[in-house]
């Protein structure tokens, strides 16, 4: 079943989401999409996440 990334918005400016990167949703602007890598520690993040028993996509990030 394919999400609907429309429905979701930018993690880190608000905007409509567009992408996800690094099991983050974020828009198009490259700030974002570097915050994003930079949040999750870079392409093995999503991994780390998935091997700590966490939801691959995040409904709630505000474990930081
Ligand atoms: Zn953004």
């Amino acid at each position: 079943m394919a999400i609907d990334i429309s429905q979701y918005k930018c993690e880190f400016c608000g905007k409509t989401a567009t992408n996800i990167l690094f099991a983050a949703f974020v828009c198009d602007d490259p700030e974002c999409i570097e915050k994003a890598r930079i949040t999750r520690g870079g392409p093995g993040g999503h991994m780390k996440r998935k091997a700590e028993g966490k939801p691959i996509i995040p409904e709630e990030v505000n474990d930081e």
